[in-house]
């Protein structure tokens, strides 16, 4: 007898929680790049897939991948996934569930006999933990991993090059981990990891983007001086300068629907109780899904910076240390899962993505869509980190409502 979507959600859950066994900590759940945990997992979900008659391997950088061919179908493939690796100290769910619903996935569209080829891929390296650069798997699957990485030390020492070896794996031959034209396009299911989807009360979500990002630091100079002796109007506060500024970049935040401003840092000179201070340095992460709208908040802010230091007879500068632009999610991949969720009586939210995911390096080879679930209390990258069944459910309802469509065939995947 087929399972319920409620049974495959309960099961999707546990295979999370049994994966999360798989860690280099005892006790706690640390799951670095092509660690021996990983080669748990491996051997773990290798035989799920061949429980689902999907033929295995493991590409060159370690991302486990099945494929389900049903007979007569064409070569044209969707591709189903996420991450296996883990922050340290990490939740049970962060990627891992976007891999164990695939697998439900795989097995409805066997029940359903839909003739669409699917193709799970579990990514390697998402976190950026052991080697400081995210994205491992995902870079190699888009063809877009630059080779002089493989020289990159962890730190213990060891090699990329040789950590990818002792997996019995070929460094050689990562460009062979590219996708092909016969891809139809990628679904990523992944947990919100914050807390919008809880307080409006909503189960799923379709990813409109992943934001883009500024980040930069701003220096306000002014003079220090004996903190008894020096009269207000000669005094040259570079904190209080930076204090308004911070004041400022939070109001623009909140009147400019979708941008995200955090001035999370800041250090002072000479940082003394009775000194005024001569420097301050603030740091600014400024999101947004449209690059446009970003770049001007960024000119506001700095426009605003330099009126409150000419006032205050300070001087500031601006130090950008990244500009990465906002990657859409494809148009037309998205309107069929917005459909989904709306055949499967969910409302339609579109939101975007705070965080960059898988999804986003893929999006530049293949058409991509991102499905969110609910965060409970808005947590992840912390043991605390959950799910609710009827959550995990609605994403299997509305992620095999996606499948179904896809296999009916739409023209324009088709072309
Ligand atoms: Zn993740």
């Amino acid at each position: 007898m087929n399972k319920t979507m409620r049974d495959r959600a309960a099961r999707a859950i546990a295979e999370c929680r049994l994966i999360a066994t798989m860690s280099e900590e005892p006790g706690h759940i640390t799951r670095r790049f092509l660690t021996p945990p990983v080669h748990a997992v491996h051997a773990h979900l290798r035989a799920r897939m061949e429980a689902l008659c999907m033929t295995v391997h493991t590409d060159a950088v370690g991302n486990l991948r099945g494929l389900w061919q049903p007979e007569g179908a064409g070569p044209k493939r969707l591709v189903l996934g996420s991450h296996i690796d883990t922050v340290p100290d990490a939740g049970a769910f962060d990627g891992v569930l976007g891999v164990t619903l695939a697998l439900e996935l795989v097995e409805i569209a066997q029940q359903q006999q839909l003739a669409l080829p699917i193709e799970i891929i579990a990514f390697s390296e998402e976190e950026g933990v052991r080697y400081g650069v995210p994205f491992l798997g995902s870079r190699a699957v888009a063809g877009i991993f630059d080779e002089t990485m493989l020289a990159y030390e962890d730190a213990d020492g060891v090699r990329m090059e040789d950590t990818i070896r002792a997996l019995g794996l070929n460094p050689a031959k990562l460009a062979e981990a590219a996708l092909d034209a016969n891809t139809l396009g990628f679904l990523e299911i992944h947990i919100e990891q914050g807390p919008v989807l809880e307080a409006e009360n909503l189960q799923v979500a379709v990813v409109s983007a992943i934001v883009g990002q500024t980040r930069g630091a701003l220096v306000f100079t002014g003079h220090a001086n004996h903190a008894g002796t020096t009269p207000f109007a000669l005094r040259r506060d570079a904190l209080a300068g930076a204090a308004e500024w911070i004041v400022a970049v939070e109001s623009l935040a909140q009147k400019t629907d979708g941008l995200v401003a955090t001035v999370g840092k800041i250090t002072i000179e000479p940082n003394a109780a009775n000194v005024v201070p001569g420097a301050a340095h603030a740091s600014l992460d400024l999101r947004h899904e449209n690059d446009g709208i970003r770049a001007t908040a960024l000119k506001e802010l700095l426009a605003e910076a330099q009126a409150i230091a000419a006032r205050r007879s300070l001087t500031v500068e601006w130090a950008e240390q990244m500009s990465e632009p906002a990657v859409p999610m494809d148009p037309h991949l998205t309107h069929l899962l917005a459909e989904a969720l709306e055949a499967t009586g969910f409302p339609t939210k579109t939101m975007p993505s705070g965080a960059g995911h898988d999804a986003m390096v893929l999006a530049a080879r293949v058409p991509t869509a991102m499905l969110f679930l609910r965060s409970p209390g808005g947590v992840s990258h912390h043991p605390d980190e959950a799910v609710r069944e009827e959550d995990v459910e609605a994403a299997l309802q509305v992620s095999a409502k996606f499948l179904e469509q896809i296999a009916a065939g739409c023209p324009t995947l088709a072309t």
